[in-house]
């Protein structure tokens, strides 16, 4: 099965305690799509400015990423979003989101697309969520992403998608933004009756907790010594996450446990380079390796 993913495509200027990069490849629609394109094929939906390079749409047409859904504003340039990460990489601060075309993304989505059976909603304003919702037939399941920008934004539109949908990843800052809870689990609980019955929480290096109707399970992040920028790790976990689901046979709910996995898996890549850098020449069995090295790990023996 396809997965459809809605998010931006942006140049990102990123400051790491240690390093300095400005207008790196990037975006939440990007990564994600990226991610997700090593398990499934990808219909993806974003417009960039007059900047983006036809190169990179190419590359993303190669691995199987359907960009027939990326418009291109003239008018303007693409995305630009600067962040700023603490001295231990956990928090980071939005120096800068300049939307330039990202602003004017009311996107109409391709026929071909309408009737993708699981639907990644990533970064975007609530309102474009909607407006996509409304375009499509039936899809069998929807996640979304959002995170601190959009939630001071969104208004009245954010709890309006919060009632159509599966599933909602975000991170713990966003869960307490939110709700006003600090305890997770009462924060979960209070989306939930929101309208998602899933809610996947990422807590960077401490792993991420997916709570069900009557679930829930807690993963650690995948032990990295290379950690070099934390930039994209939500949005490949989630394009991880839900490429894999994807990608199986039978009901989304049966396989979460496993693709949370995947999900903690492809984010370890992302955060080992600066951009893409570690995606792009990424194969399919360093991810099944690091998956099995995963579940090793996992894998406690009972008390005698
Ligand atoms: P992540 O680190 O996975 O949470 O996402 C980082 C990516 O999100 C970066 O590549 C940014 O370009 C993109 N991004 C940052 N702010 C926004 C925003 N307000 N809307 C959409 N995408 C964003």
């Amino acid at each position: 099965m396809s997965l459809l993913v809605v998010g931006s495509m942006a140049f990102d200027s990123i400051l790491t305690p240690s390093e300095e990069r400005s207008l790196l490849l990037g975006g939440s629609g990007l990564y994600a799509s990226m991610a997700a394109s090593f398990f499934t094929s990808v219909r993806l939906v974003s417009i960039v400015g007059n900047d983006w390079p036809e190169s990179v749409l190419h590359d993303m047409q190669r691995r199987g990423i359907d960009t027939r859904g990326v418009y291109r504003d003239a008018t303007q340039k693409s995305f630009h979003w600067t962040g700023r990460y603490s001295a231990n990489m956990n928090e980071r601060e939005s120096l800068a989101t300049d939307l330039n075309a990202y602003a004017n993304f009311q996107p109409t989505i391709p026929e071909v697309y309408r009737d993708s059976p699981i639907v990644l909603l990533a970064h975007a304003h609530p309102d474009v969520h909607l407006h996509v919702l409304e375009q499509l037939r039936g899809p069998r399941w929807v996640v979304a992403d959002t995170m601190d920008h959009w939630i001071q934004v969104g208004g009245d539109s954010l709890p309006r998608v919060f009632s159509q949908i599966d599933a909602l990843i975000l991170n713990e800052g966003e869960a307490r933004l939110i709700t006003g809870k600090d305890d997770l689990f009462q924060a979960g609980r209070l989306l939930q009756q929101m309208g998602p019955k899933w809610i996947i929480v990422k807590k960077g290096e401490h792993g991420a907790l997916l709570l069900g109707p009557d679930v829930s399970v807690a993963l650690p992040a995948f032990p990295t010594e290379d950690l070099k920028d934390p930039t994209g790790a939500g949005d490949s976990f989630a394009g991880g996450m839900f490429g894999y689901l994807a990608s199986v046979a039978g009901t989304p709910e049966d396989h979460l446990k496993q693709a949370l996995a995947i999900g903690t898996v492809m984010a370890s890549f992302a955060v080992e380079s600066f951009s893409l850098d570690r995606l792009v020449p990424l194969e399919k069995g360093e991810i099944e390796s690091r998956f099995q090295a995963f579940r090793q790990m996992l894998n406690l023996p009972g008390i005698p």
